[in-house]
């Protein structure tokens, strides 16, 4: 798929003001600063369809892309989550729409999960990981950064995130990406046309 012809659909704050849940989408999930705004501009060679933000935990709402084919197929920037500095109840609040997308949503077909290569899983990428093996919804994870550390140390940044996702195997996938150096673009879209193919 051609994923240069995403363009700015819709923002939402929760579920029920999503856009009309059909055809197929996919989901991009990661703590806040991990780099998945970064990551959807690389995807989709734009500079600033996804708003690379100064101040993390700021976008609270779902925004929705569409591939400009008019094929239905969707990407989704979830917002971002693991800000110290937002109060307690707004992290639940976006936590339980998280959730509620997650659970609600018939054309999500997977979840691409952004981490920082340096510091991956951190504990709500966890509660990512269990909320979408309830769900059997496949996940993809993108180590993003690889720029940032020798080649050697990625390798063993990546396998280290497999062996501890072993038991998930069957529904997780991980890679090295760097939208910096543009690394690993062609892996994550050969995942994502795996999912969005009808
Ligand atoms: P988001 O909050 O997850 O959307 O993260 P952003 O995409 O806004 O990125 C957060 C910061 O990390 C910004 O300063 C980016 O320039 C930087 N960044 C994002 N991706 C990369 C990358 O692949 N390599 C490097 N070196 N920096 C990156």
């Amino acid at each position: 798929l051609n994923y240069q012809t995403a363009r700015f659909l819709t923002s939402a704050p929760t579920l029920a003001q999503c856009p009309p849940d059909t055809g197929a989408e996919v989901a991009f999930a990661g703590r806040s600063n991990a780099g998945k705004s970064s990551a959807i501009n690389a995807l989709t060679r734009q500079k600033s369809l996804a708003r690379t933000s100064r101040t993390p935990g700021r976008t609270q709402l779902i925004n929705f892309f569409t591939l400009g084919d008019d094929s239905g197929r969707r990407l989704v920037d979830l917002p971002g989550y693991g800000y110290a500095k937002v109060p307690e109840a707004v992290k639940r609040e976006w936590q339980q729409h998280l959730a509620e997308y997650l659970r609600g949503r018939h054309s999500l077909r997977g979840l691409v999960l952004v981490m920082d290569v340096r510091r991956p899983l951190t504990e709500f990428d966890q509660t990512l990981l269990g909320w979408a093996d309830d769900q059997d919804m496949p996940v993809h994870i993108l180590l993003t950064k690889a720029d940032k550390l020798k080649s050697g140390a990625a390798k063993s940044a990546l396998q280290q995130v497999r062996s501890r996702l072993r038991e998930w195997e069957d529904l997780v996938t991980v890679q090295l990406f760097s939208s910096l150096k543009r690394q690993g673009i062609d892996e994550a879209g050969v995942r994502l046309d795996d999912w969005l193919a009808d």
